[in-house]
């Protein structure tokens, strides 16, 4: 019997609810497998505030250093807004990336065939959709020194060390490895020798990988191309804030932010969590759509856990209830044989898995 020990941080509004939900998902899909999952919680955000006085205690940072893999709901809401910039919610998961030095930001985009309607851009553009982006998160110009408001101008620096941007282009290539073997890489290059020097760089570590196909295209370019024709793309390699865009953008495609999963990795942990916020204005309605933190599960389970199977076996189970029309209010409008509360949808994706 092979064990992991997963830290959980189910944090603020609708955090909790979707948290258990993936965990109901990933019992189901362990089961019969040999895989025991151990859970233990941790306080994150506005929560823990309210009951340490803290948005991120030393004890979630020292169990969620210990766990094999992080499972992370939302932080945040109205409540804390007021707070002094280093006690608000945001701060605290902003702390957390960074003591865990997750510097790669994986997010992935599909389109599911029945849910093609739920996107703005039309559906035969959507149709077949699968990119991959793979976003540097912890150099650039967010964290470049020097930095500095002052009363009449106020400049921020872009950095990235030739390290910085061959970690990363590993992981963009292993993953396109695993995938359709082709790796966009974006940037600035015509303008910025940050850049210059992320294109050299890439073009290096593409030498390592003679099976995968290299590109680069100008981040205003791709930033056109996703909604041109987003089919084009297998994995884009970007860095911080072109990546912060162009995966927000990418996220637009699928048609509804409950949909979608992201990871953070290569640093001591793994942090896996839905990319919507902890939408307060639905939090304990129960209407709250639990994919996208299913999803995240699934990617803990192969990008922390080696566990491919079983995330497998999630990813088909969540398409599979999809196609047969189960829908949370969010989908409501799009092909819904039945519009299911979010306990009812994890409960119809853990029964789904089971029969996998
Ligand atoms: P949000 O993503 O929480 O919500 C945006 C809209 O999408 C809302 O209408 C919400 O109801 C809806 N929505 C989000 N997730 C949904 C789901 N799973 N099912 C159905 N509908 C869903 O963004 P926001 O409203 O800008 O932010 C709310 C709070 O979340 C803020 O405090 C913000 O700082 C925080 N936030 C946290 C994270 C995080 O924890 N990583 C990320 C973004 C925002």
């Amino acid at each position: 019997m092979k064990s992991y020990n997963i830290a959980v941080i189910k944090g603020d509004g609708i955090g909790p609810e979707i948290v258990d939900e993936a965990i109901k998902v990933l019992d189901a899909a362990c089961k019969g497998e040999d895989i025991e999952l151990n859970y233990e919680e941790y306080l994150m955000g506005g929560c823990a505030y309210d009951a340490t006085g803290n948005p991120l205690p030393q004890e979630t940072i020292d169990g969620a250093k210990k766990s094999d893999a992080i499972l992370f709901g939302a932080i945040g809401g109205e409540k804390w807004d007021t707070l002094d910039r280093h006690l608000r919610p945001e701060s605290g998961l902003l702390r957390f990336r960074s003591e865990l030095g997750v510097f790669a930001n994986l997010r992935p985009t599909n389109v599911f065939d029945e849910l093609l309607d739920a996107s703005t851009i039309k559906p035969e553009v959507l149709k077949g959709v699968d990119l991959f982006v793979v976003r540097e998160l912890t150099g650039g110009i967010y964290f470049g020194q020097p930095r500095e408001k002052l009363e009449d101008m106020a400049y921020n620096t872009m950095v990235y060390t030739k390290e910085e941007i061959r970690r990363i282009a590993v992981v963009a290539f292993e993953s396109a490895m695993k995938r359709r073997k082709e790796v966009c890489s974006v940037d600035k290059a015509n303008v910025l020798e940050v850049s210059q020097l992320w294109r050299e760089t890439v073009e290096e570590v593409a030498l390592d990988y003679p099976e995968v196909k290299l590109s680069h295209m100008y981040v205003d370019n791709c930033a056109m191309q996703l909604v041109r024709n987003p089919r084009q793309f297998d994995v884009i390699l970007t860095g911080n804030i072109f990546g912060d865009i162009l995966s927000d953008e990418a996220s637009m495609i699928s048609g509804s932010i409950g949909l979608l999963p992201s990871a953070s990795v290569g640093g001591l942990v793994g942090l896996f969590e839905p990319i919507h916020g902890s939408a307060p204005d639905i939090a304990g309605q129960g209407i709250s759509n639990p994919i996208a933190t299913v999803m995240s599960a699934a990617m803990m389970l192969r990008f922390a856990l080696g566990e491919d199977k079983v995330a497998n076996k999630i990813e088909k189970a969540v398409a599979n209830v999809l196609r047969d029309g189960y829908r949370t209010k969010d989908l409501a409008e799009y092909g819904a044989k039945e519009v299911c509360s979010t306990t009812k949808m994890g409960s119809i994706i853990a029964d789904y898995v089971a029969k996998i």
